[in-house]
Formats: structure tokens, C-alpha cells, sequence
């Protein structure tokens, strides 16, 4: 069987969370979807909206996991829901919490397939850090998901089912009015307030490439930003990308979140050797991309993450150089310096915390926010590019081998 994703990066279908006991599970479907499922199951058009539209309601704005206690569903009819479908949630298989808050989960799919996530508390905002594959099919060469061989696109319901099982844990759900919203498409429909809240904002900078499974990833953060389900605003959600190109437009256009582009590197050189997506789309053609991308101004600046590797990136002259494309290219940005998290087996080692400090000022000398990102759940190893799981332990040669393997792929996948 081909694995998707390792051999062919393209994305593959694979809308439902498949499930041994044959029933269907509805986590992460629209409420168009739900619909046809219902009538698929026997209920008349009319019927099948209707409850689309109650169900829909239950399971994404009110966290419920039972038809029981869909009260508006009248009683004699909640088995025949129950017999068909099912609310499902990731299973857990080991929760952490570090002793910043930090909290991280390893989950197994149906299928038995790991992915994590992770929550990050700060005063005033709770970001959760969401996963989109299992495994990455590109190989950058300082993160660990990248070295995993196992690969296959996350469903919208494992993606989704992130968001509600974090819910779940922190006890997120709201009780007592059954009041909703309807209007998904308006902006200033009443979203769930952020007051008091843990989980304000969500991050696709989990294991994998959100772009490369970029159906599922729309599908779950469309439902994820439904008015009359989980109601986070677009604007605190970020989608990361190592800068899969052919796909920044119609993430902008189709998804509209906030925008976080990995550069990591300013010269050819040094960038296909780090991000080696960058043989396929270069510096240039990412950047104009990036100038293109709908939705980004000065009130929404696309974020550059730049990880800083000792003596790789990390100049004064490539932070005067990342300045100059900013600028070239009239990007409204901000710069995300991150501290390179080492893992077992990796090549690099992080810059010295006096030279990320000098990187840091060159570019806020030029007018660009460039903060450091601090390192979080370190002892749970919760850190960028360190969530992974069911990997085997590489030698670098092997690790050279899987990278010439999947640039291969890329390179046939047009
Ligand atoms: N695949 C996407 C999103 C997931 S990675 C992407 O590459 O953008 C999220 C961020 O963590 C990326 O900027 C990635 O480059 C960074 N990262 C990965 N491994 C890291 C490590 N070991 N140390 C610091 N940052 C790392
Ligand atoms: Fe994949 Fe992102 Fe890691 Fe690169 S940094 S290997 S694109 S998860």
C-alpha cells in the first residue's frame, strides 16, 4: 500500500475518521455533511436539515458526545442516531503538563496512528498548537516531525478533534442558554467571547504541513470558525507553512487566517540545505507570494518564523539581508526569532543568547517587530519541531537518505 503523503505529497482524500464498529463518526463533518449523512441514513430532506442544523449545534458549540442530551431531538428518535453515528474524540494516550502550564497530549487515532498537541497559557491568551499530518513529508533539517517516516494527512475530525478535546480538558464548554449564532460568513457575528477564557487562539505549527493537506485543513478550520460552532475569530488563528507556494493563494482566499511563512534563511544556499522545499520554491517566488497574499496589511502582518542555528543564519549580515527583502518586497511583517530547540541526532545548535539579542535589534532597528520566541515546555518536550512520536531513530545517513527521497517526490509531483 502506498503511504500518502511519503511517496505522493499531494493530498489525499480522506474525509471521514474511519472507525472499526462501522458507524460514522460526525466529528469534524460541515453541516451540509452532516445533512447528507442523515439523509443517507433515511431521514426526508426536510427532516435531515433540521437536524443537521440541531446536531451541528450540539456537537461544536455545546461539546456534546451523546445524542442523549440533545434535548430538542425528541426522545424516541435518539437511537436511531446512536445506532448509526457517533461524536468521537481523539483517544488520549499520555497528557503532560509542564511545570510552565504548558500541557501537551499524544493521541491515537482509530487507526493507531499518533499525533500531539499542545497548549500554551500566557496572561492574556491561551494558544493552541494543532497538528495537521502525521509525520511531514518534507525534511527541513532542524526539526524532528521531519524525520519521521510514517506519514498520512490528519481528517478534519482529528483536526477539529484537537480543538474539542482541549475544550474538553479545560472545561471550556458553555452551559445553560441555548442561544447560537447563524450568520457563519459575517464577521461581526458574535463570536465566543475571549474573556475568561483559556483557548483564545489556535496555531497550525503541530507535527506536519498544513499545505500539503490543505482540503482537510480548510474543511476543520471552517467549522472551527462556524458562528454556530467552536466561534473562533479568524484572527486568532495562524496557519504555518514551510512555503508551499502554488498553495499560499488559495489558503488566503479560501481559509483567510493569519498567515505565519517558515523562512529560516536568507541565501539559496542556506536555505535549501535547512527548509529544502526551497529547491522547488525559492526565496523569490515565496515572497511575492507572500506580497500577494489576500488579507495581509499593516493590521495583519504575516509572521516570518526564523529559527536561529549558531553560525548557519544567524550574521549580522543575514539579518541586515532579511531586512532588505522585507523591504524589497513591501511585505507588511513581523519576525518570529525562535530559539533552535535541539532533539537527539540533530546537526545544529542554537545561537548564543547575546547573538539572537544582536540579530533581534538590527531588525527592530528597522522598524520590524522581531521578538524572541521563548522556549516553552521544555521539560515535556512540547518545544517547535520536537513533537514526535512513533518515529524510529535515525543516523544521518539514513536521515540524507529520506531527505534526497522525498525532495524526489516533490520534484515528480509537479
Ligand atoms: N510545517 C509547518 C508548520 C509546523 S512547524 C512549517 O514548517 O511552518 C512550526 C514551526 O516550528 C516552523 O516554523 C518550524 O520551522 C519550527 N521548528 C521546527 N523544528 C524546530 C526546532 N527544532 N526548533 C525550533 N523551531 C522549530
Ligand atoms: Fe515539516 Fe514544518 Fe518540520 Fe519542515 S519544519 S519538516 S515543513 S513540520
Amino acid at each position: 500500500m502506498q503511504i500518502p503523503g511519503h511517496i505522493d505529497p499531494l493530498p489525499v482524500p480522506r474525509a471521514i475518521t474511519p472507525r472499526e464498529d462501522g458507524r460514522v463518526d460526525l466529528l469534524g463533518l460541515s453541516r451540509e455533511q452532516i445533512r447528507a449523512e442523515l439523509e443517507g441514513a433515511g431521514l426526508d430532506g426536510k427532516q435531515a436539515k433540521l437536524r443537521a442544523k440541531q446536531i451541528f449545534h450540539w456537537l461544536y458549540h455545546r461539546g456534546v458526545t451523546d445524542f442523549d442530551a440533545m434535548t430538542d431531538i425528541a426522545k424516541a428518535q435518539r437511537p436511531f442516531f446512536a445506532q448509526r453515528f457517533v461524536i468521537g474524540r481523539p483517544q488520549v494516550v499520555e497528557a503532560q503538563v509542564s511545570s510552565d502550564g504548558t500541557r501537551k497530549w499524544l493521541l491515537r487515532s482509530d487507526d493507531g496512528q499518533d499525533y500531539e498537541m499542545v497548549f500554551i497559557p500566557d496572561a492574556d491568551r491561551g494558544t493552541l498548537c494543532v497538528s495537521s499530518q502525521v509525520g511531514c513529508t518534507l525534511n527541513c533539517r532542524f526539526c524532528h516531525t521531519g524525520t519521521m517516516r510514517l506519514v498520512r494527512n490528519l481528517t478534519p475530525g482529528e483536526i477539529v478533534g484537537q480543538v474539542m478535546l482541549a475544550r474538553d480538558a479545560l472545561g471550556e464548554w458553555p452551559r445553560g442558554s441555548m442561544a447560537s449564532t447563524t450568520d457563519d460568513e459575517d464577521d461581526d457575528a458574535p463570536q465566543y467571547t475571549t474573556d475568561g477564557r483559556m483557548l483564545t487562539n489556535i496555531v497550525m505549527m503541530g507535527m506536519g504541513e498544513p499545505l500539503y493537506n490543505f482540503d482537510n485543513v480548510r474543511d476543520a478550520l471552517k467549522v472551527v470558525m462556524d458562528g454556530d460552532g467552536l466561534a473562533l475569530s479568524k484572527r486568532r488563528i495562524t496557519l504555518s507553512t514551510s512555503g508551499v507556494v502554488p498553495m499560499m493563494a488559495r489558503a488566503g482566499d479560501e481559509i483567510g487566517v493569519n498567515l505565519a511563512v517558515s523562512l529560516h534563511a536568507v541565501t539559496k544556499e542556506i536555505r535549501d540545505e535547512i527548509v529544502p522545499i526551497n529547491r522547488k520554491y525559492g526565496i523569490e517566488e515565496l515572497l511575492s507570494a507572500c506580497a500577494a497574499y489576500p488579507g495581509a496589511n499593516n493590521a495583519r502582518r504575516i509572521t516570518f518564523e526564523y529559527v536561529m542555528l549558531k553560525d548557519k543564519n544567524d550574521s549580522d549580515d543575514d539579518a541586515r539581508e532579511l531586512v532588505r527583502l522585507i523591504r524589497q518586497y513591501k511585505l507588511p511583517a513581523k519576525v518570529n526569532l525562535i530559539p533552535f530547540n535541539p532533539w537527539p541526532g540533530a546537526i545544529y545548535e542554537c545561537s548564543s543568547p547575546e547573538r539572537v539579542k544582536r540579530f533581534s535589534d538590527i531588525i527592530f532597528e528597522a522598524g520590524i517587530s522581531a521578538p524572541v520566541r521563548t522556549p516553552r515546555g521544555r521539560d515535556i518536550a512540547a518545544a517547535c519541531g520536537q513533537l514526535k512520536t512513533q518515529a524510529s531513530k535515525m543516523s544521518r545517513a539514513e536521515l540524507d537518505r529520506l531527505a534526497d527521497e522525498k525532495m524526489a517526490a516533490l520534484a515528480t509531483s509537479g
